[in-house]
């Protein structure tokens, strides 16, 4: 389980969250649905640890973790641009996170790992290429392997599917639910897609202007919004 308390997060002095509380249960995808600037990947960044939270606590399991630098939570990051590292292979892309790990795993446990996570993310024939050698799909699902491989307490999506073509997007959506499902994990997905949210999640979270103004599933959230704005941000049922 996942929770922000009291969350606050100042730029120059200035907060572009305040106060915001959140919960995601275990083995839940939660959506983060806002139009640009609402202060969604923010929050990411301050889950994930690379920000650093001006106020209130950030929880995993129970456990604090606003102290820790992102190499100490144990989190799973996928942004839009993949960012793998270009001169090493999808193995070596995927080992990575455990190679740094202390203590390190030996190597076949490492080579275990990854083709663990490669099979279930139907990316095993891709193992020996290198990035520039991959679809953008193919891409993803390596950067999703990546942030899977460490069995992550909370996996983090920032518009994963945002440079991907229509289908390839229709496709992922589904993909990234079932993984996410098959392995259990607790999931937060930030987009401004809200059919993407919809479809995808098991509860969304309507953000505006560093607040939340709804957190419902998403039969709930269509059947009746709390106001306006989320009405209108909704649009007509797909
Ligand atoms: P988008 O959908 O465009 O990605 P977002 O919801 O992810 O938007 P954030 O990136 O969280 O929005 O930004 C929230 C607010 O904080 C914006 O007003 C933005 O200008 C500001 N902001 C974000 N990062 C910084 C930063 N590093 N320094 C100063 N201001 C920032
Ligand atoms: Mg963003």
């Amino acid at each position: 389980r996942l929770n922000l308390e009291n969350f606050t997060k100042c730029f120059d002095g200035t907060p572009v969250i305040e106060g915001l509380n959140l919960t995601v249960e275990d083995g839940e995808m939660l959506a983060l649905l806002g139009p640009s600037g609402c202060g969604k990947s923010t929050t990411l960044l301050s889950v994930c640890g690379i920000y650093r939270a001006d106020g209130g606590r950030i929880l995993f399991g129970g456990r604090d973790v606003s102290a820790l630098p992102s190499q100490r939570r144990n989190v799973g990051v996928v942004f839009q641009n993949y960012a793998l590292y270009p001169h090493l292979t999808v193995e070596e892309n995927i080992a990575f996170p455990l190679t740094v790990q202390k203590p390190r795993p030996s190597a076949a446990e490492i080579a275990r790992q990854v083709r663990e996570i490669a099979e279930l993310i139907h990316i095993d024939a891709l193992l020996g290429r290198r990035p520039a050698q991959l679809s953008g799909g193919q891409q993803q699902r390596v950067a999703l392997a990546r942030a899977l491989v460490r069995k992550p307490d909370v996996l983090l999506l920032d518009e994963p599917l945002a440079n991907l073509d229509a289908k390839l997007r229709l496709e992922m959506r589904s993909e990234i639910r079932r993984i996410q499902l098959e392995t259990g994990i607790t999931a937060i997905l930030v987009t401004h897609d809200q059919v993407e949210a919809m479809s995808m999640c098991d509860r969304v979270a309507i953000m505006d202007k560093g607040e939340i103004l709804q957190i419902d599933s998403p039969t709930q959230m269509y059947r009746s919004p709390a106001n306006r704005f989320v009405a209108g941000f909704l649009g007509n049922p797909p």
